[in-house]
């Protein structure tokens, strides 16, 4: 145990690490005057919930924890970590790969008790609070027939996938979800409350769709939303994978022709027990196709066929269901709990030797929960400017993510061995550039995220948060 925390769990003193790297020891009588009847502290009731995150992996005590209730919960608690420089950290969802919603021994903004959402159908929009998940806002628009275009599962915060750039089934139709952002409150370091959007604070609405919780605490977002479902044509196709060369070859050649109505991802893992395949497939290797087409009904059959006439599969369950159960359909392979450890390239295309190495990583799987995970983004975000959101890769191109997941710390240094290795054979053949929320905490890539937008960044990093309060994430440093 660390000394900070010793002191936090023993004394009427709570020792905060600072902004300098220092330790404060603040009165926490203080702390609660300040903070209000929120917060909660290593010892008290409600704080190892507080402090759960997805990635198990990522072990870190903060000295204090306030659920903020209220936009005036956020501006108390911003103003009290810039007067105090106490190390500042903001949890929306708690998704984030590299654990960045926890800071040791310095206060966190706890933000799961914000999730309000409220629809209005004739305007097309929804307004949502910071602590919603993608299962709720997918609820709450589907009521009305319409949607958010988000991420995969349903479990992901809004917040952070949202200020990372948000991508899923609907990207190719819709664009990315900061595409679908028309505006926001943010609480900026200097505790002002700012609605962005096209109009007012134009360079911090730029900045906060991919620029990730580096320019404030957002409060509420405000998205457009558009018709979809409530069916749609998804499911899953799987392949042997020792037909990975052929059925990626050919699931490359059918997306080029697929509108954007179709999106389909590729999963190369041990298979896991899922009703529909024979069990003698079981735990053993294979390529899933994830497909989900969100057009006309009609036109459905006709658009998967040819993604599912590859190869001789193993199984297809693709057909007709509920939108909503499609978006959460993923969740049993990515529950919370297990430890973690994701390395992310965006690549253009597989030829021959990409498909080697990846046919070597899927030989060497490290455990049955591994997988190389790649998804594919294309259609409505390649038609947005690469300039007009911080976002900067708008070219078409696949995400391929090395999901190394397990469940003892003993296996920590083999799994991680094995994901850095496969990261490291693919970057020859991978674009350069990465998505921000796929990095890990212990790569310093942030620069490959933003490419040429890196620079606009850093400058309007500078005028909303010169101090870089908000340095616990994927930071970008003002300059
Ligand atoms: C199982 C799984 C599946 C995923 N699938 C997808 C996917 O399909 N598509 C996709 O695009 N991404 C996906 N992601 C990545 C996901 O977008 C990121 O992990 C994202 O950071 C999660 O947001 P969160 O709010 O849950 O995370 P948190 O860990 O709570 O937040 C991450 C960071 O965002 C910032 N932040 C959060 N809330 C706020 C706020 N209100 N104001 C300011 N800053 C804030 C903070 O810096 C925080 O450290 C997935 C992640 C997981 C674990």
């Amino acid at each position: 145990m660390s000394t900070a925390t010793t002191r936090t769990l023993t004394s009427r003193t709570l020792a905060f690490r600072t902004l300098d790297g220092s330790t404060v020891n603040l009165d926490r009588a203080e702390v609660g005057a300040a903070l209000g009847a929120n917060v909660l502290f290593p010892d008290t009731g409600g704080y190892a919930e507080a402090r759960a995150i997805w990635n198990a992996m990522v072990e870190r005590r903060p000295a204090a924890i306030l659920r903020a209730a209220s936009e005036p919960d956020v501006i108390k608690a911003v103003a009290f970590a810039r007067a105090k420089r106490l190390l500042l950290a903001v949890k929306g969802g708690g998704h984030n790969i590299a654990g960045s919603a926890l800071v040791e021994g310095g206060l966190v903004i706890d933000l799961s008790l914000m999730r309000k959402i409220v629809v209005d159908p004739a305007a097309r929009s929804a307004r949502v609070e910071p602590g919603a998940t993608l299962a709720e806002v997918d609820g709450a628009t589907q009521q009305h027939g319409l949607i958010v275009p988000t991420g995969i599962n349903s479990t992901t915060g809004i917040a952070g996938l949202t200020l990372g750039g948000g991508f899923g089934w609907t990207t190719r139709k819709l664009g990315l979800t900061i595409d679908n952002l028309k505006s926001a409150r943010v609480v900026t370091a200097d505790g002002e409350i700012r609605q962005v959007d096209r109009e007012r604070h134009p360079d911090l609405y730029w900045a906060i769709r991919g620029g990730g919780g580096n320019f404030g605490v957002v409060t509420e977002f405000e998205f457009a939303l558009h018709p979809l479902g409530p069916e749609v044509v998804a499911g899953l196709v799987v392949h042997p994978f020792d037909e990975v060369g052929p059925v990626l070859e050919q699931y490359q050649a059918a997306l080029a022709r697929a509108s954007d109505d179709l999106t389909c991802w590729a999963v190369m893992r041990k298979a896991p027990p899922l009703p529909f395949l024979p069990s003698e497939w079981h735990g053993r290797e294979v390529l899933v196709l994830a497909m989900c087409h969100v057009g006309p009904r009609a036109e459905a059959e006709a658009a998967t066929a040819d993604l599912r006439k590859i190869g001789k599969p193993i199984a297809d369950v693709v057909g007709p269901m509920p939108f909503v159960g499609w978006q959460q359909a993923l969740d049993p392979l990515l529950t919370p709990g297990a430890r973690n450890y994701w390395k992310s390239h965006d690549v253009a295309a597989f030829g021959e030797e990409a498909v080697e190495i990846l046919r070597d990583g899927v030989a060497t799987l490290p455990t049955e929960e591994c997988e190389i995970f790649i998804g594919h983004v294309g259609g409505a975000m390649t038609r947005v400017p690469a300039a007009a959101t911080a976002w900067p890769n708008r070219a078409p191109h696949f995400v391929v993510n090395v999901h190394t997941r397990w469940r003892e710390a003993k296996d920590d240094d083999r799994c991680r061995a094995w994901a850095r290795r496969l990261h490291e054979r693919l970057a020859p053949h991978a674009m350069g550039s990465v998505y921000v929320n796929f990095i890990p905490d212990d790569e310093a890539r942030v620069n490959d995220a933003y490419g040429r937008n890196f620079e606009r960044l850093a400058s309007v990093k500078r005028r909303f948060d010169p101090a870089n309060l908000f340095r616990t994430n994927q930071n970008i440093a003002p300059r």
